[in-house]
């Protein structure tokens, strides 16, 4: 899809951010591209409209940019999964590993019911370890995970390999 190529096109790759050796990848700069933004959310509207998919699970901070537009063009709920301490009412967590310490991801109980079918939604994959902290709290609620969705992916850092056999699809890989 030549849509793809536009959108990878607007991501803004900044060097030491947030500290020295990292290459970020920002995806503000899509969001100013009012073609690339709407292709973006265009093209996984296109993937999952027909997916029967009841919640889309979008991951903080940039999960919340692009899940909620899908959730209301497939007729899916939204759910956040945040991070500790943010979310209000009875949460469960799920802590997963980094390259220094671990972090922990939260989500609301309640939200999401027994056999429902989720799509878990973030900008991008790198190790995947925040991903697979998703997958588990969708799934110890009940919720079949039909696929993870990113715009982009880091292939270098095999974040596909911590989901098992989850389903990842991605717009963008970057190299
Ligand atoms: P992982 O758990 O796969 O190692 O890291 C993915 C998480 O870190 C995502 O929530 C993503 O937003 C964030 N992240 C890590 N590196 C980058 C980056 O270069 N650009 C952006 N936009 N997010 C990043």
């Amino acid at each position: 899809d030549c849509r793809t190529a536009t959108i990878a096109s607007t991501i803004r790759v900044i060097p030491d951010f947030p500290k020295p050796g990292i290459l970020f990848q920002d995806i503000t700069t899509l969001l100013l591209d009012v073609k690339a933004f709407k292709d973006t959310i265009d093209l996984f509207v296109e993937r999952y409209k027909d997916k029967d998919i009841s919640v889309i699970a979008g991951i903080e901070a940039r999960g919340f940019i692009f899940g909620p537009p899908i959730a209301l063009a497939i007729g899916a709920k939204f759910v956040p999964i945040r991070k500790p301490k943010k979310l209000p009412g009875e949460v469960i967590s799920e802590e997963y590993s980094l390259e220094y310490g671990s972090d922990i991801m939260e989500m609301h109980v309640g939200a999401v019911q027994p056999g429902e079918r989720a799509l878990v939604i973030d900008d991008l994959i790198a190790t995947g370890g925040t991903l697979a902290a998703a997958i588990r709290l969708l799934e110890r609620v009940g919720a079949e995970v039909v696929e993870c969705a990113c715009v982009i992916e880091l292939p270098e850092l095999q974040g596909r390999k911590r989901l098992g056999d989850k389903p990842l699809f991605i717009l963008v890989s970057a190299v």
